[in-house]
């Protein structure tokens, strides 16, 4: 059984302005009779966040003791995460392929599901979007044709522990191996989550400080892991005021999957810190038009209030979201949400994600389903990510069918064709007449 934080002090709940709950806390069976006497709390304030109604029932059914206090504490919904067999059990049907899948699990990219995420899960149908990402099924113990542990090669670009340059001018920063969730098809599948989930250690991350602040090519952090959110106020501010101070440092970005799986971790404590290290932009990590609860919207709202520029990144997945209404839905369902869909990422040919690859053609194909069918800002970039650290190299349906003469022949989002003058310069780079 998890463990749950009883409620001692409901009224240490605090209100963020302008931010109206749906739910209101109450008080567990064991709850203690009132002291009229007010006793200061020492307990951190929790602010409230929506709770939707699909989140309350599954609180009130698996996590009778907690209240709503503890719920929208993140660090409770850390601390409850569901990791175990006999609690997936408690609340999935598991398949006998899933379940063998838990059992067999050693080693990096546990399980872990925080329960507001767990919300989402369809107890009852394996097929379920957002279930295949987070239920490992033994599809992940073959390996394919063309496969690798790490195939994007970071490894290979780590001048210092916990830092890729892969790039000339940016940098990825990999501050911790932890997330609230664990990803079934994760490019990082290798590292995250490991034995003693932890973040990177202050030594080696000094030394990749050290590095950017010596490498004045870089003008861009790109904070990662595991997830940078995951990392409590103090130490991302360390981490973010050490950056700021590097005078070549112009841009500091965060990927993260928090405000979709742990919606509660965007605190105005949490943004007022954000706030400080501007320009600041964050991309996000979403993967089913399902994530996009009003929680969702919330935490993202306070995010985008705080003047954080919000992109999206979204990884193709086979039964997950790989086709168009299911995408629409979700890059629709953003640009709502105030995040703009950035990149569609090609499934990388990580170890064991052959079920969840698609052919590229599926992409393609989605994009074209996208692009004039649907606002511009609702389409995000495919691209698919080079094996070996050759970078992201976006793939798009081709819409030019030819040239005739000095006509460039097009073809429109309907198959409309069309021409458009485009003379051809001369040898000398004069246009023809
Ligand atoms: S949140 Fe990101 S880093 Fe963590 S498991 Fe999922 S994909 Fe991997």
């Amino acid at each position: 059984m998890p463990r749950v934080v009883p409620v001692v002090d409901p009224s240490a709940v605090g209100v963020v302005p302008g931010v109206s709950p749906v739910a209101t806390p109450d008080a567990p069976a064991s709850r203690a009779p009132v002291s009229l006497t007010p006793v200061p709390s020492t307990r951190p304030t929790i602010p409230r966040l929506t709770v939707s109604p699909r989140s309350d029932a599954f609180r009130r059914q698996f996590f009778p003791q907690a209240a709503v206090r503890d719920w929208n504490d993140w660090r409770w919904q850390n601390r409850n995460r569901v990791r175990h067999l006999a609690d997936l059990e408690r609340m999935f049907q598991l398949t006998a392929d899933e379940r063998e899948a838990i059992v067999r699990h050693e080693g990096a990219l546990p399980v872990g599901i925080p329960p507001c995420y767990a919300s989402r899960v369809d107890a009852g149908d394996p097929a379920q979007g957002l279930r295949r990402t987070v239920l490992p099924v033994l599809g992940e113990y073959l390996k394919s044709r063309g496969e690798a542990d790490d195939p994007l090669g970071e490894d290979s670009h780590s001048p210092v522990p916990g830092l890729v340059h892969r790039y000339p001018d940016r940098v990825l920063l990999l501050v911790t191996n932890f997330c609230s969730v664990y990803c079934r098809y994760c490019t990082r599948a290798r590292m995250v989550g490991s034995v003693g989930e932890r973040s990177i250690r202050k030594h080696d991350l000094e030394k990749a400080i050290d590095y950017i602040a010596a490498t004045p090519t870089v003008r861009d952090v790109l904070l990662s892991g595991g997830d940078p959110l995951s990392l409590d106020d103090e130490r991302l501010e360390w981490i973010l005021a050490r950056l700021r101070a590097i005078p070549h440092v112009e841009f500091i970005r965060i990927g993260s999957k928090q405000p979709v799986v742990q919606p509660q971790r965007i605190t105005p404590a949490l943004t007022r810190i954000l706030k400080r290290y501007h320009p600041l932009w964050m991309s996000l990590h979403f993967t089913h038009p399902d994530e996009l609860t009003p929680e969702v919207a919330e935490a993202c709202g306070r995010l985008a209030d705080a003047g954080i520029p919000l992109g999206s990144q979204t990884v193709l997945l086979k039964g997950v979201n790989d086709d168009l209404g299911t995408m629409k839905a979700l890059v629709q369902g953003l640009l709502r949400i105030r995040v703009r869909p950035y990149y569609l990422y090609q499934c990388d040919p990580i170890t064991g994600s052959a079920h969840f690859r698609t052919p590229v053609q599926t992409g393609i194909d989605i994009i074209r389903g996208l692009r004039g069918h649907t606002t511009g800002y609702a389409v995000p970039t495919y691209v698919i990510d080079a094996p070996d650290g050759g970078g992201k190299i976006p793939v798009a349906p081709d819409y030019v069918t030819g040239r005739d003469g000095d006509d460039l022949l097009l073809t429109n989002y309907a198959n409309g064709s069309y021409r458009y003058p485009d003379p051809q310069p001369d040898a000398a780079g004069c246009e023809s007449a």
